[in-house]
């Protein structure tokens, strides 16, 4: 919706009967000056989004840093669950040892291998976090402390759009679906490039975009399968 748009030459407020909002053009009858509002249409079209949970944003400086944290509820269960199995399973162990057992007698502890396992990927998803580095040259992603995927470099001038998209692997849970989502670019020769994958909420994934679209000064225009909100 447009509101209060003014003309650019004396200021006056533009009626509503003056606006062509598909073409973009608007034309003030208090002095006829004919201008296009295009970018002003973009901004306003899409609702500000206000740093969601899990989100942190500081600049470094002319580096703006955001970083979005793996951290979840969820995962902080699993860690305690895992963890107290695993430690009372390992005391156990331990205490066995000046005995000699023969070996059948640990067999029941093997499934301490899963709670170590559990454990670790608890702390794995607790503590890391996906860095998002920009600044008038680069657009760096990269996940710390422990990076099992590539980290990304890109120059932003080979940025021409960004968008989210639902990936639409969501598992139907009871009412709630699991969706997963992620943060895709379109280059200027049109390829399309996925940049951060298996983000929960698409809060986060929509305010990411529009940071770095912010931050670039790139109008943003629709894409296909796009997520708004
Ligand atoms: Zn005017």
């Amino acid at each position: 919706m447009m509101q209060n748009l003014k003309c650019p030459n004396c200021g006056d407020n533009i009626a509503q009967q003056d606006i062509n909002i598909s073409a973009a053009l608007a034309k003030c009858s208090h002095c006829g000056e004919v201008f296009g509002f295009a970018n002003l249409l973009s901004v306003t079209a899409k609702p500000l989004i206000l740093i969601p949970k899990g989100i942190t944003v500081r600049n470094e400086g002319e580096d703006l840093i955001i970083t979005r944290w793996w951290f979840d509820f969820s995962w902080l269960c699993i860690l305690i669950i895992c963890f107290s199995f695993a430690l009372f399973g390992i005391m156990m162990v331990l205490n066995m040892l000046p005995a000699h057992p023969p070996l059948e007698e640990y067999e029941p502890f093997s499934p301490l291998i899963l709670a170590v396992i559990g454990s670790l990927f608890g702390f794995y998803n607790l503590i890391n976090h996906t860095e998002i580095r920009i600044n008038s040259s680069r657009l760096e992603i990269r996940h710390i402390p422990f990076a099992f995927t590539k980290s990304k470099s890109i120059d932003v001038t080979q940025i021409n759009q960004l968008y989210c998209i639902d990936r639409s692997s969501y598992q139907r849970s009871g009412e709630n679906e699991v969706c997963r989502f992620s943060v895709w670019m379109v280059s200027n020769n049109g390829d399309h490039q996925k940049l951060i994958t298996g983000i929960n909420y698409g809060m986060q994934a929509l305010y990411i975009v529009q940071e770095i679209e912010r931050y670039l000064k790139i109008v943003d225009k629709p894409v296909i399968d796009e997520v708004t909100m």
